[in-house]
């Protein structure tokens, strides 16, 4: 595996490094992919692959054979189509704005979701004399895109509707599938096993990452994973077989003692309670470490580690840097110049995500833009 860092000369004085490995996501990819086998995988990339990098994820998984993919805007529907020029694309947010153009320009397939995109797709399509594919979107209990119930029917009593689409798809989305004992899972399972019969013979798909590790009768024909591609455990309860695929370090800029009764950052809301060590780290809020991940006095915030070694953030989160309580750690582990781990060597987006009262997802697609970025190659 080589490391591809193009920009050499900014890694030497990066602050910070954000390091995908594009062989473990793929790896994740074919891990999903045969657990679901024999219904087919999918990958979902939106949101610039989770804050990953559309391009360079999307491109190694098409070199991967993974030939469906999920994105949610026209804009991500141009970055998906030319670095994956064969796949099947769809486009979950359906038709925004006049996008069907685009959309059909792209060869791109837009997920349907309300009567309205159903109209305009079928106009474009006859406008055009031919037929345009499209997947449908049926909501079965989530109550956010997907056709309600009664447009269901209204659309199954009523194919002329859709005169011109070609469907290929028909699909759900599960509310509470990272809760394996919800019953609200077998809920959704069920209406979209009566409501996706209304157009039978077509390819249906519910599960996400955390859905398809609900078993085999949540697989249908396609899955829909995103998360999981990256390394997420979605479920609550259920590991998932992938393994992390980012890593985020930072640089220590100064480790300095304050004395007991000081305080330290903004608005002095951690105060020593023992002559400590603060290590101050190039990461802040711009760089994707919520500002809720802050640790006033007494209270528990996120961590890092230093030469394998966790130590708490003490005090608030700024934009440019966090402080840290190496006091503990063995002598000369925290080094000025040396880097610490926000992501990585143990420390999952999970974790991140919990010390900030928020999810991994959180975690990733809010990455910043400041730090370098390397890219492990999927291709040794
Ligand atoms: C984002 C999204 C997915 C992927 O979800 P993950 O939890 O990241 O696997 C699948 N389907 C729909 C409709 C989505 O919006």
């Amino acid at each position: 595996m080589t490391v591809n860092t193009r920009m050499p000369e900014s890694l030497a004085s990066a602050t910070g490094t954000i390091t995908v490995d594009l062989a473990q996501i793929v790896a994740n990819w074919r891990a999903l992919a045969a657990t679901v086998a024999p219904a087919r995988c999918a990958a979902v990339v939106k949101a610039d692959a989770y804050g990953l990098g559309a391009e360079r994820v999307i491109a190694a998984l098409a070199r991967a054979d993974c030939n469906t993919f999920f994105i949610a805007t026209p804009e991500e529907a141009e970055v998906a189509r030319k670095f994956a020029p064969k796949a099947d694309i769809y486009a979950l947010d359906g038709l925004v704005g006049n996008s069907a153009p685009a959309f059909d320009r792209l060869l791109v397939k837009p997920v349907l979701s309300t009567l309205d995109d159903v109209v305009a797709w079928s106009a474009l399509s006859r406008a055009r004399g031919g037929d345009l594919p499209a997947a449908l979107h049926i909501d079965t209990g989530l109550n956010r895109l997907g056709l309600p119930l009664r447009d269901v029917r209204r659309l199954a009593d009523e194919p002329s509707m859709m005169k011109g689409v070609t469907l290929e798809l028909v699909m759900s989305h599960l509310a509470s599938a990272d809760n394996p004992r919800d019953p609200k899972n077998r809920d959704q399972l069920l209406a979209f096993e009566t409501l996706s019969a209304l157009f039978s013979g077509i390819p249906r798909s519910l599960a996400a990452s955390d859905g398809l590790m609900l078993g085999p009768a949540y697989h249908f024909d396609l899955v829909r994973p995103g998360y999981a591609l990256y390394g997420g455990q979605a479920s609550q309860s259920t590991p998932t077989p992938v393994k992390p695929a980012v890593t985020v370090a930072a640089r220590i800029l100064a480790v300095a003692d304050v004395l007991r009764g000081e305080t330290v950052g903004y608005s002095a809301t951690w105060r020593a309670h023992r002559p400590s060590r603060i290590a101050t780290i190039a990461a802040g809020y711009a760089d994707g470490v919520p500002r809720s991940a802050s640790a006033p006095d007494g209270k528990p915030g996120g961590q890092v580690l230093i030469s394998g070694h966790l130590a708490p953030i003490v005090g608030r989160v700024s934009m440019d840097l966090i402080t840290v309580d190496v006091t503990d750690l063995p002598e000369g582990a925290a080094r000025p110049g040396e880097f610490a781990k926000l992501i990585g060597d143990g420390l999952t987006i999970e974790d991140a995500g919990f010390a900030a009262g928020t999810i991994g997802y959180e975690i990733l697609t809010r990455l910043g833009h400041r730090f370098t970025r390397l890219y492990l190659d999927d291709n040794p």
